[in-house]
């Protein structure tokens, strides 16, 4: 039995999962005929309050069509130094929408009003325009922290004062949703445009969703095609999304539970210096000094237990809804060895 922490995307779909996508109603997405597409659509569009969402293969892609329909070339997103966009999307800021990023210097992912309005170029022509802000929530390189919505307000009110977008990559929203007892409906009151994930924590093979309003949204559907990411009958997909709202969002809790019990048996080990304050699903942690990653992380493997290096000395595990208690059982155990 190999345990993996790598990441909340390694999971497959469950049994009620693959029979719902089995029998769902397909057809041409690209005729807008597939109707659980479209029914997933009005589903989450409505669950934020928006008038209108669209399906994306990944997050990735969800991400880069809202940059792409808030900026012109040569502006410029504000967003944090962890942010997803800036570290783990393959230059595609850059690369899609010719768009450079002023990174804020935030705290575990998360900045606040007053360094946005730091961050704002003045307007004149010889800068680039500030157009965008961006915040993830929760933050993955951040350790799965979740922002705090008042922060949040006073963000978009500095938004307003300077006509810029707000965009949110929610890929991992629901732990935030779940842990801070807030509703999807306050997220679509605040931001522009939102990207959720559902093969992350939700436990889908694949799927993201793009929210917004008709006025930004108008030439998504056109984007996502120029990105390639125009589906057929990805009504099985979308099926599988649907699932993943009825019956995965309120059981994240036990991911976090048990992510905050491996933090609390990994602080108590001599080999670890440090472990990142635990939130939702994500355990970041630092071995002290004298350890060797490479002999740390291969001694779990051995054990079949797989976790992953975020690079300057700092290891990542992640639960989800494939780490059973059993398993649980064993990774504290094993770890309590160290
Ligand atoms: C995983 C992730 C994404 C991208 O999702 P993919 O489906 O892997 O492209 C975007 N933002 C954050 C914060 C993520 O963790």
């Amino acid at each position: 039995m190999t345990i993996d922490l790598r990441s909340d995307t390694v999971t497959k779909p469950s049994k009620g999962m693959l029979k719902v996508m089995l029998s769902a109603e397909v057809g041409d997405d690209v005729f807008r005929e597939d109707t659980t597409v479209n029914e997933l659509e009005t589903v989450v569009a409505k669950m934020f309050g928006k008038e209108t969402a669209l399906f994306f293969p990944s997050g990735t892609m969800a991400n880069q069509t809202a940059i792409k329909l808030h900026t012109q070339p040569g502006d410029q997103v504000i967003c944090d130094k962890y942010a997803h966009i800036y570290n783990y999307e393959s230059g595609g800021v850059a690369f899609n929408s010719g768009v450079s990023c002023n990174l804020i210097d935030g705290e575990r992912g998360m900045f606040t009003a007053e360094q946005i309005k730091q961050a704002i170029n003045p307007n004149a022509y010889y800068y680039s325009k500030t157009s965008l802000v961006e915040i993830e929530n929760t933050t993955n390189k951040g350790g799965g922290a979740c922002w705090d919505f008042n922060e949040i307000l006073k963000i978009k009110q500095v938004c307003n004062e300077n006509n810029l977008g707000i965009h949110l990559d929610g890929a991992r929203l629901w732990n935030a949703l779940v842990v801070k007892n807030e509703t999807a409906q306050q997220y679509g009151q605040v931001f522009d445009t939102i990207s959720v994930c559902f093969s992350k924590g939700l436990g889908c093979p694949v799927g993201s969703v793009l929210i917004g309003d008709h006025e930004i949204m108008k030439d998504a559907i056109r984007t996502r095609k120029v990105f390639g990411g125009n589906m057929r009958q990805a009504g099985y997909l979308a099926a599988a999304a649907l699932y993943a709202l009825e019956n995965n969002i309120g059981r994240l809790t036990e991911d976090h539970q048990k992510a905050k019990e491996i933090g609390e048996m990994l602080s108590t080990l001599s080999v670890v210096k440090h472990v990142e304050p635990i939130e939702t699903n994500i355990v970041i942690f630092e071995l002290s000094p004298d350890v060797d990653e490479e002999q740390f992380t291969q001694k779990l493997k051995e054990n079949n237990i797989l976790i992953i290096g975020m690079g300057g000395g700092k290891l990542r595990m992640v639960t989800h809804l494939d780490y059973t208690d059993a398993m649980h059982e064993k990774v504290l155990d094993f770890i309590k060895t160290f």
